[in-house]
């Protein structure tokens, strides 16, 4: 008999319940482990950066599961059809386990193939392995769901902490099976998608994931809360392409994080970080509560208002040239390396919705198609915040001023600079608002504007009273 681990977006062999149950299960029945990984037709419709780092990760994991015996089986097709494929090729197969999507079309694509696999007569073991508490766990006293992140923060720390789940890769080897010979099809698909990925990484895979994580914990995070909101000092972790790949289990990095403590003693950047990885499930939990939330405002009395289209206005901000080198900085960050700092992110959100007044949809799309992190919960969350239509938003009052912004948190222009050569030569007195150079200083520091660095293409005071305005003629 034969035990299936479907793997999605947990690529990696450590700290993964499904895996960690499958071999319980192979264990006690006596059953062997089949790893299967479904390939959606969809995929060849739109492969973005994020696929490319995605199915170089695939690689990766594949080759680690093989080195255990247990080769990654690719099926293909509507998820339906390709299951019912798999289960005609291999009938001994009898039960299915894996990692749960709380949200989105993964919640839907599980709910439907549960019942799929029941009807079939195949067991179905589910997990909710994604975050360290999932969508239903942090509940208010009354058993109602939270809105606002300080208490459901608080909520989240007092309660307990899953361990980790520690999968014995040498005992893995005694279950894995070699079905390869009935797999021809997607192993072809597989290859063709792998033939797709045409950047180079890094630092893909488990093994590099477990590497940043210490070296983050050990040699930045005493300094996070400070340096957190720097672009340029590179102060956060940069392990969120590793969660959002499940290459890390967000349960491994909070006990690396406790670990560390313990050496530490109580540091404030540590909290810091675990609040941050806290917040990753607050998003959960509103997309999971809010499940309209990619398409609508969270806050219903701002579902009507009537966002700008301008499509050239658009095509400035995804291009970086607003004419706000902080703006531009950014969205040539996003643009080459397919991540974003999450200062900038907020800049940049709050930027088009506030000071373009546009629909905050377009760029929680962008971010879609442009992040290799894209998480849909974290990402509508990030959007709904700076548009101020989520549950716990900035006010929509309250507007960033990105030129402020861009001397507070890079005062010097160094993240400027790096991303946006034409300013290069431009003094520190400028850098922020290079149109404010006389003509005498454009030619001496080698940046004419509107030739090598644009006008800005709003007055961000105008804009921001507009924006204001916009918002109180939605007001009840
Ligand atoms: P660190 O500061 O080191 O934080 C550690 C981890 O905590 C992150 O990897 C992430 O998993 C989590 N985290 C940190 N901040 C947040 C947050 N505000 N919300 C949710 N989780 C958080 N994050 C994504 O993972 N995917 C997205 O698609 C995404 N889109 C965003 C869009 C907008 C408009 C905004 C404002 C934020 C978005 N974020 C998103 C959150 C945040 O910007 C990134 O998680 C962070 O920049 C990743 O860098 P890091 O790993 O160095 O973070």
């Amino acid at each position: 008999d034969v035990v299936v681990v479907w793997f999605r977006q947990d690529l990696r062999l450590q700290d993964h319940k499904a895996l960690y149950y499958a071999m319980k299960d192979a264990e006690q029945h006596n059953r062997s482990i089949m790893a299967v990984f479904h390939i959606h037709p969809a995929l060849n419709e739109s492969f973005t950066v994020r696929h490319d780092y995605f199915f170089r990760t695939v690689e990766d994991v594949a080759q680690q599961a093989q080195e255990y015996k247990i080769p990654f089986h690719f099926i293909e097709g509507d998820t339906e059809d390709a299951f019912r494929h798999l289960l005609e090729k291999v009938p001994a197969i009898k039960s299915v386990h894996f990692n749960l999507d709380e949200v989105g079309f993964g919640r839907k694509r599980d709910e439907h193939m549960t019942h799929w696999l029941e009807t079939e007569g195949i067991q179905v073991h589910r997990y909710v392995d994604a975050h360290i508490h999932g969508a239903e766990e942090v509940e208010k006293p009354d058993g109602g769901f939270y809105s606002v992140f300080t208490p459901y923060y608080r909520r989240w720390s007092s309660l307990d902490k899953p361990a980790v789940f520690n999968v014995d890769k040498q005992k893995l080897q005694q279950y894995g099976t070699d079905f390869t010979k009935h797999f021809q099809g997607g192993s072809e698909s597989f290859q063709n998608l792998i033939q797709k990925c045409t950047r180079e990484w890094n630092h893909i895979g488990e093994k590099s994931a477990i590497q940043r994580l210490a070296y983050f914990l050990h040699n930045k995070v005493k300094a996070y809360e400070e340096e957190r909101d720097f672009p340029a000092k590179r102060a956060t972790s940069m392990i969120s392409p590793y969660l959002k790949c499940g290459v890390l289990s967000p349960r491994t990095v909070y006990h690396k994080a406790m670990e560390v403590q313990q050496e530490y003693g109580e540091a404030k950047g540590l909290e810091t970080f675990v609040s941050e990885i806290a917040w990753r499930d607050f998003y959960n939990m509103i997309y999971y509560v809010h499940p309209n939330c990619k398409d609508e405002e969270i806050s219903s009395k701002y579902q009507q208002i009537d966002w700008n289209q301008d499509e050239e206005l658009f095509e400035k901000w995804k291009n970086g040239e607003t004419g706000f080198p902080i703006v531009d900085a950014a969205m040539k960050q996003i643009n080459e390396i397919g991540w974003m700092h999450n200062r900038l992110r907020m800049v940049v959100a709050s930027f088009l919705t506030k000071d373009y007044l546009m629909d905050w949809r377009k760029g929680e799309r962008y971010f879609q198609d442009h992040l290799i992190d894209y998480d849909p919960a974290s990402n509508i969350g990030g959007w709904q915040w700076a548009a101020s239509t989520g549950t716990d938003a900035v006010p929509y009052f309250r507007v960033f001023n990105p030129t402020r912004q861009s001397e507070r948190f890079d005062p010097d222009g160094e993240f400027i600079k790096r991303y946006l050569p034409a300013l290069k030569h431009v003094p520190k007195k400028y850098i922020h608002e290079p149109s404010k150079m006389t003509e005498a200083e454009q030619e001496k520091y080698g940046c004419i504007i509107g030739k090598d660095y644009p006008e800005p293409t709003v007055d961000h005071k105008v804009m921001r009273k507009k924006a204001i305005a916009m918002f109180e003629g939605n007001e009840e």
